[in-house]
Protein backbone atom coordinates (compact mmCIF):
# COMPACT_ATOMS: atom_id res chain seq x y z
CA UNK A 1 0.00 0.00 0.00
CA UNK A 2 1.14 3.64 -1.44
CA UNK A 3 0.47 6.88 -0.07
CA UNK A 4 1.63 10.36 -1.50
CA UNK A 5 0.28 13.75 -1.66
CA UNK A 6 -1.10 14.88 -4.88
CA UNK A 7 1.78 15.56 -7.54
CA UNK A 8 4.65 13.08 -5.49
CA UNK A 9 4.88 11.49 -8.38
CA UNK A 10 3.09 8.36 -7.42
CA UNK A 11 1.30 7.48 -10.02
CA UNK A 12 3.89 8.04 -12.26
CA UNK A 13 6.34 5.48 -9.68
CA UNK A 14 3.11 2.83 -9.92
CA UNK A 15 2.84 3.05 -13.59
CA UNK A 16 6.45 2.07 -13.62
CA UNK A 17 5.55 -0.66 -11.05
CA UNK A 18 2.60 -2.00 -12.87
CA UNK A 19 5.21 -2.81 -16.75
CA UNK A 20 6.58 -5.22 -14.15
CA UNK A 21 4.31 -8.53 -13.70
CA UNK A 22 5.19 -9.30 -10.26
CA UNK A 23 2.62 -7.01 -8.45
CA UNK A 24 -1.24 -6.52 -9.44
CA UNK A 25 -2.16 -2.72 -9.22
CA UNK A 26 -5.83 -2.74 -7.78
CA UNK A 27 -7.53 0.38 -9.98
CA UNK A 28 -9.46 2.05 -7.65
CA UNK A 29 -13.33 2.99 -8.66
CA UNK A 30 -13.61 6.97 -8.36
CA UNK A 31 -16.43 9.45 -9.03
CA UNK A 32 -14.21 12.01 -9.81
CA UNK A 33 -14.42 13.13 -13.82
CA UNK A 34 -12.08 11.60 -15.98
CA UNK A 35 -8.85 13.23 -17.16
CA UNK A 36 -7.12 13.70 -20.69
CA UNK A 37 -5.44 10.76 -21.72
CA UNK A 38 -7.35 8.23 -18.35
CA UNK A 39 -8.75 5.05 -19.30
CA UNK A 40 -11.59 3.48 -17.31
CA UNK A 41 -11.14 0.24 -16.17
CA UNK A 42 -7.10 0.86 -16.58
CA UNK A 43 -6.23 4.14 -14.29
CA UNK A 44 -10.15 4.07 -12.81
CA UNK A 45 -13.35 2.40 -12.76
CA UNK A 46 -15.22 5.88 -13.35
CA UNK A 47 -18.91 5.64 -12.06
CA UNK A 48 -21.50 7.55 -10.77
CA UNK A 49 -22.17 8.32 -7.22
CA UNK A 50 -25.03 5.74 -7.12
CA UNK A 51 -22.98 3.58 -8.34
CA UNK A 52 -20.27 4.21 -6.11
CA UNK A 53 -22.96 4.46 -3.19
CA UNK A 54 -25.13 1.03 -4.29
CA UNK A 55 -21.53 -1.10 -4.33
CA UNK A 56 -20.29 0.55 -0.77
CA UNK A 57 -23.77 -0.43 0.69
CA UNK A 58 -23.59 -4.22 -0.60
CA UNK A 59 -20.01 -4.44 1.13
CA UNK A 60 -17.88 -4.27 -2.09
CA UNK A 61 -15.16 -1.67 -1.07
CA UNK A 62 -12.28 -2.87 1.10
CA UNK A 63 -11.93 0.87 1.84
CA UNK A 64 -13.23 4.29 0.76
CA UNK A 65 -12.79 7.95 1.22
CA UNK A 66 -13.54 10.94 0.24
CA UNK A 67 -10.59 12.89 -1.42
CA UNK A 68 -11.19 16.48 -2.51
CA UNK A 69 -14.68 16.13 -2.62
CA UNK A 70 -15.03 12.49 -4.65
CA UNK A 71 -15.26 9.36 -3.65
CA UNK A 72 -12.36 6.90 -4.01
CA UNK A 73 -12.44 3.65 -2.72
CA UNK A 74 -10.79 0.17 -3.52
CA UNK A 75 -13.06 -2.72 -4.81
CA UNK A 76 -12.72 -5.68 -2.93
CA UNK A 77 -13.34 -9.02 -4.59
CA UNK A 78 -10.21 -8.98 -6.64
CA UNK A 79 -7.63 -7.77 -3.94
CA UNK A 80 -8.38 -10.78 -1.99
CA UNK A 81 -8.56 -13.32 -4.77
CA UNK A 82 -5.52 -11.89 -6.32
CA UNK A 83 -3.74 -12.39 -2.44
CA UNK A 84 -5.51 -15.58 -2.01
CA UNK A 85 -4.25 -16.84 -4.85
CA UNK A 86 -0.24 -15.91 -4.12
CA UNK A 87 -0.20 -13.08 -5.72
CA UNK A 88 1.05 -9.48 -4.22
CA UNK A 89 -1.43 -6.54 -5.19
CA UNK A 90 -0.67 -2.81 -5.63
CA UNK A 91 -3.08 -0.39 -3.71
CA UNK A 92 -1.86 3.47 -4.00
CA UNK A 93 -4.32 5.11 -2.07
CA UNK A 94 -4.85 8.04 0.21
CA UNK A 95 -4.09 8.41 4.17
CA UNK A 96 -7.67 7.97 5.21
CA UNK A 97 -8.27 4.83 3.04
CA UNK A 98 -4.65 3.52 4.40
CA UNK A 99 -5.93 3.73 7.89
CA UNK A 100 -8.92 1.88 7.11
CA UNK A 101 -6.65 -0.64 5.58
CA UNK A 102 -4.14 -1.06 8.92
CA UNK A 103 -7.50 -1.36 10.80
CA UNK A 104 -8.57 -4.40 8.68
CA UNK A 105 -9.60 -7.67 10.12
CA UNK A 106 -9.55 -9.71 7.25
CA UNK A 107 -6.64 -12.46 8.07
CA UNK A 108 -5.13 -12.09 4.37
CA UNK A 109 -4.70 -8.42 4.55
CA UNK A 110 -3.59 -7.97 7.86
CA UNK A 111 -0.90 -10.91 6.68
CA UNK A 112 0.74 -9.40 3.79
CA UNK A 113 0.46 -5.70 4.37
CA UNK A 114 3.47 -3.62 4.15
CA UNK A 115 2.44 0.37 3.70
CA UNK A 116 4.92 3.35 2.41
CA UNK A 117 4.88 6.81 2.60
CA UNK A 118 6.21 9.15 -0.43
CA UNK A 119 7.38 12.58 1.45
CA UNK A 120 7.66 15.09 -0.83
CA UNK A 121 10.56 17.49 -0.33
CA UNK A 122 8.63 20.51 0.65
CA UNK A 123 5.46 22.14 -0.28
CA UNK A 124 7.13 24.55 -2.79
CA UNK A 125 8.51 21.59 -4.91
CA UNK A 126 5.25 19.80 -4.50
CA UNK A 127 3.76 22.86 -5.90
CA UNK A 128 6.10 23.48 -8.80
CA UNK A 129 5.64 19.49 -9.85
CA UNK A 130 1.48 19.74 -9.58
CA UNK A 131 1.84 23.48 -11.57
CA UNK A 132 4.22 21.42 -14.05
CA UNK A 133 1.96 18.56 -15.02
CA UNK A 134 -0.69 21.20 -15.48
CA UNK A 135 -3.52 18.92 -14.67
CA UNK A 136 -5.20 21.16 -12.29
CA UNK A 137 -6.02 25.28 -12.07
CA UNK A 138 -5.27 27.29 -9.63
CA UNK A 139 -7.87 26.52 -7.34
CA UNK A 140 -7.61 22.40 -7.50
CA UNK A 141 -3.34 23.28 -6.91
CA UNK A 142 -4.46 25.53 -3.76
CA UNK A 143 -6.57 22.42 -2.45
CA UNK A 144 -4.48 19.73 -3.50
CA UNK A 145 -1.18 21.47 -1.61
CA UNK A 146 -3.51 22.44 2.12
CA UNK A 147 -4.11 18.51 1.77
CA UNK A 148 -0.59 17.32 1.27
CA UNK A 149 -0.23 19.43 4.42
CA UNK A 150 -2.49 17.13 6.27
CA UNK A 151 -1.61 14.18 4.60
CA UNK A 152 2.03 14.67 5.70
CA UNK A 153 1.25 14.74 9.59
CA UNK A 154 0.72 10.49 9.17
CA UNK A 155 3.85 9.75 8.12
CA UNK A 156 5.07 7.83 10.81
CA UNK A 157 1.53 5.55 10.60
CA UNK A 158 3.99 3.62 7.69
CA UNK A 159 6.14 0.83 8.14
CA UNK A 160 8.45 3.10 5.25
CA UNK A 161 9.22 6.64 3.89
CA UNK A 162 10.93 7.32 0.78
CA UNK A 163 11.83 10.54 1.00
CA UNK A 164 11.10 11.68 -2.56
CA UNK A 165 14.13 12.46 -5.02
CA UNK A 166 14.32 11.78 -8.62
CA UNK A 167 11.85 9.29 -10.14
CA UNK A 168 14.67 7.00 -10.30
CA UNK A 169 16.46 6.69 -7.24
CA UNK A 170 12.42 6.68 -5.55
CA UNK A 171 11.41 3.43 -7.83
CA UNK A 172 14.98 1.52 -6.77
CA UNK A 173 14.04 2.34 -2.73
CA UNK A 174 10.22 1.04 -3.81
CA UNK A 175 11.55 -1.73 -5.00
CA UNK A 176 14.26 -2.38 -2.20
CA UNK A 177 11.05 -2.45 0.27
CA UNK A 178 8.99 -4.93 -1.85
CA UNK A 179 11.93 -7.14 -2.08
CA UNK A 180 12.98 -7.11 1.81
CA UNK A 181 8.89 -7.55 2.22
CA UNK A 182 9.21 -10.93 0.32
CA UNK A 183 12.26 -12.27 2.26
CA UNK A 184 10.27 -12.17 5.69
CA UNK A 185 10.46 -15.19 7.29
CA UNK A 186 6.46 -15.13 8.40
CA UNK A 187 6.38 -14.75 4.07
CA UNK A 188 8.05 -17.53 3.66
CA UNK A 189 6.44 -21.28 3.05
CA UNK A 190 9.29 -23.50 3.17
CA UNK A 191 9.00 -27.37 2.61
CA UNK A 192 10.89 -28.45 4.65
CA UNK A 193 10.72 -25.60 7.02
CA UNK A 194 10.64 -26.61 11.13
P1 LIG B 1 -6.10 11.48 -8.24
O1 LIG B 1 -7.43 12.15 -8.37
O2 LIG B 1 -4.96 12.46 -8.33
O3 LIG B 1 -5.96 10.31 -9.18
O4 LIG B 1 -6.02 10.86 -6.78
C1 LIG B 1 -6.29 11.64 -5.68
C2 LIG B 1 -6.00 10.90 -4.40
O5 LIG B 1 -6.91 9.80 -4.25
C3 LIG B 1 -4.60 10.30 -4.32
O6 LIG B 1 -4.06 10.62 -3.04
C4 LIG B 1 -4.84 8.83 -4.43
O7 LIG B 1 -3.89 8.06 -3.72
C5 LIG B 1 -6.19 8.70 -3.78
N1 LIG B 1 -6.85 7.46 -4.17
C6 LIG B 1 -6.85 6.84 -5.38
N2 LIG B 1 -7.55 5.72 -5.33
C7 LIG B 1 -7.99 5.58 -4.07
C8 LIG B 1 -8.76 4.58 -3.37
O8 LIG B 1 -9.20 3.58 -3.92
N3 LIG B 1 -9.00 4.82 -2.06
C9 LIG B 1 -8.56 5.91 -1.40
N4 LIG B 1 -8.84 6.02 -0.11
N5 LIG B 1 -7.82 6.85 -2.01
C10 LIG B 1 -7.55 6.69 -3.33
Amino acid sequence: MVSAPSGTGKTTLCTNVRQTPDLIYSVSVTTRPKRPGEKDGADYFFQSKTEFENKLKEGGMLEYADVYGHYYGTPKAPVLQHLAEGRDVLLDIDVQGARQIRESKDPQIKASLADIFIMPPDLEELRRRLEGRGTENAKQIATRIAAADAEMADWKSYRYTILSSSMEEDLIKFRAIIRAERYLSRRLNLQNGS
